[in-house]
């Protein structure tokens, strides 16, 4: 039987696709049930994911705001999604919050979503990409995913984007405000905000340092000549923000031409398949009567009754056949 949000969610309902999100974003096993139904039902969507990543007051939601009026005003629809683990909301917005952006909220063709108040990193990573899926099959041609640049977040963002942006402010001095490697390596192009007025030097300044360290970085494949990019905008005044849009789209271009798109989707989708195998095994653990047969073989071992190995051998044959 089809689902009744499934015709308005194809349809580009609102209405349907917030419910159809809040549906994934529930741990009911009868909304998990009916969610993924719902989500094995819809057809490949044809959107750009599109990763945001940057410290709070970086300029992520005036950046989002900015940039998703321009892309609506030719005519494509946008969808902004946050990935905040709880953990990592202290003190801090709300990302996805609408009042951050207030002209994009009401805009017809965008779309916006605050992040769900708790979950852990498994539950929003699952929350995040059934919801990339719901807002495509829903007609929005981009899907931006907004994460603060704290932790495993990035991580996981990158790992469901086909571009993945980092958004940084003017360096004071010439520190690369340390930005981790790792980030730095995960990013297509790294966008130095607050490049307007007094902080249009500096914000240079720090473009040419990120484009130093971007050149000393290993060469990928799904890269051409001159990526990853550093460049400087200004989501208050506007400027770079055409030119960093032709550079995604030039780069996207790229990739789907050389087979680069597809193949980082499709390692994508093994990775989620994993990731749930994962988050599977480890709800097993967590059951109940597997808890307590973990604590006695734990307290077995701690008494030194019992190997440690083969305590371990000896849950994992009580998890294929559980007594
Ligand atoms: P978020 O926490 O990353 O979402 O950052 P916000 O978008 O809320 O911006 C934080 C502060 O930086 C606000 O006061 C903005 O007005 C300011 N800001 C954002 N973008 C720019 C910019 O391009 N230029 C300047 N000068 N200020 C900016």
């Amino acid at each position: 039987m089809t689902d009744d949000l499934l015709t308005p969610l194809l349809q580009g309902d609102r209405r349907a696709l917030s419910r159809a999100i809040t549906l994934v974003e529930s741990t009911r096993p009868d909304h998990r049930d009916r969610a993924q139904a719902l989500i094995a039902a819809l057809p490949d969507g044809g959107a750009l994911r599109i990763g945001l990543s940057g410290t709070p007051g970086v300029g992520k939601s005036t950046f989002i705001e900015a940039f998703g009026t321009r892309l609506t005003a030719q005519g494509l629809r946008v969808a902004v999604l946050a990935v905040d683990p709880s953990s990592t909301r202290s003190g801090g917005s709300i990302l996805g919050d609408k009042t951050r952006m207030e002209l994009l909220s009401r805009n017809p063709r965008a779309f916006i979503r605050p992040s769900p108040s708790s979950a852990h990193l498994g539950g929003v990573a699952r929350r995040t990409r059934e919801a990339i899926r719901l807002c495509e099959a829903a007609g929005h041609d981009i899907v931006l995913i907004e994460t603060v640049g704290v932790g495993q977040s990035e991580t996981l963002v990158a790992q469901m984007s086909d571009l993945f942006i980092l958004l940084l402010a003017p360096a004071g001095g010439d520190e690369l405000q340390g930005v981790k490697r790792g980030i730095m390596e995960m990013a297509d192009l790294i966008l130095v905000n607050k490049a307007d007025g007094d902080l249009l030097a500096p914000a240079r300044r720090t473009v040419a340092d990120y484009a130093g360290a971007l050149r000393l970085l290993r060469k990928r494949a799904q890269d051409p000549e001159g990526f990853p990019k550093a460049m400087p905008v200004s989501a208050t005044t506007g400027a770079g923000l055409e030119e960093a849009w032709t550079q995604m789209h030039d780069l996207t271009a790229w990739r789907r031409d050389h087979g680069h798109f597809d193949r980082i989707r499709a390692e994508q989708a093994r990775d989620w398949f994993m990731a749930e195998l994962r988050g599977g095994l480890l709800a097993q653990l967590d059951a109940p009567a597997a808890r307590r047969r973990i604590a006695d073989l734990g307290t077995r071992v701690a008494q030194g009754g019992l190997p440690p190995v083969e305590a371990a051998r000896q849950m994992l044959d009580w998890l294929r056949a559980p007594r």
